[in-house]
């Protein structure tokens, strides 16, 4: 798909007379190592998805960034027919080794990747968490018999909830403050505007007490120690700059 939009291209210009010279398999060649099995691993920039990201002119001399297993493909074997995607007989999205690559229908590749995905899950046997998935700890929703889900990871969830409201209710008919600050306490704290603290429980960095609850609470003492590692790699980035 973004190899059919062509952009104007920035890092042209940064490339040496050399580079430019360079042919296209040793640009290629020059960011691959070759692993155990036989992959080539592309190690310049990659895509979101994990796909090699190589700089390629194309036929008007201008450069376009292109995905760096289909450049290979075409160097070595030929043009990919029009219409198929290049499906990685390894699974290594990383890998430019034109052998491990064969052109199939877009329906032939998502088959392909779902059975894998469902093959490596399947394989699973212990939890994120590492408790095992026995049958007794193992549930399996009626609508979706196909998945496994953790109980004793669902049971330390619904027991860390139930602490948390106790210890709020406590506080509370105590007439104490609560031992927990809300997503607002936490800017304040940090330093920052409420949008970063919610950006900060999407990507994982905190983690409300109360999932799925509003309003968010949280631990001060995780919050303390989430600012203090983040103010620190602020000040080695500062000192690198
Ligand atoms: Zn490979
Ligand atoms: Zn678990």
């Amino acid at each position: 798909m973004q190899e059919s939009k062509p952009k104007r291209d920035r890092t042209a210009r940064r490339l040496t007379p050399e580079q430019r010279n360079e042919s296209a398999k040793q640009r290629l060649a020059r960011r691959v190592v070759v692993d155990g099995n036989g992959c080539w691993i592309w190690t310049g920039a990659v895509t979101h998805a994990g796909y090699g990201r190589i700089q390629m002119a194309d036929g008007t001399g201008a450069s376009r960034a292109r995905v760096a297993h289909r450049v290979s493909y075409e160097l070595y074997v030929g043009a990919v027919p029009e219409g198929l995607q290049l499906d990685h007989l390894c699974r290594v999205r990383a890998c430019c080794n034109p052998e491990h690559l064969e052109p199939v229908t877009a329906k032939v590749n998502t088959w392909r990747s779902d059975l894998t995905a469902a093959r490596i899950n399947g394989t699973k046997t212990h939890c994120p968490r590492g408790h095992e998935f026995t049958d007794a700890n193992t549930y399996r929703p009626p609508s979706k018999p196909n998945q496994r889900h953790c109980r004793a990871c669902k049971h330390d969830e619904a027991r860390r909830r139930r602490a948390a409201d106790k210890a709020l209710r406590a506080a509370l008919a105590a007439d104490r403050p609560s031992p927990y600050v809300t997503s607002a306490q936490v800017a304040k704290m940090a330093g920052v505007l409420p949008g970063t603290v919610r950006a900060w429980v999407r990507l994982g960095h905190i983690a409300p007490i109360n999932r799925g609850c509003k309003p968010h609470l949280f631990e001060p003492n995780e919050i303390l120690a989430f600012t203090a590692a983040r103010r620190a790699s602020i000040a080695i980035e500062g000192d690198a700059a």
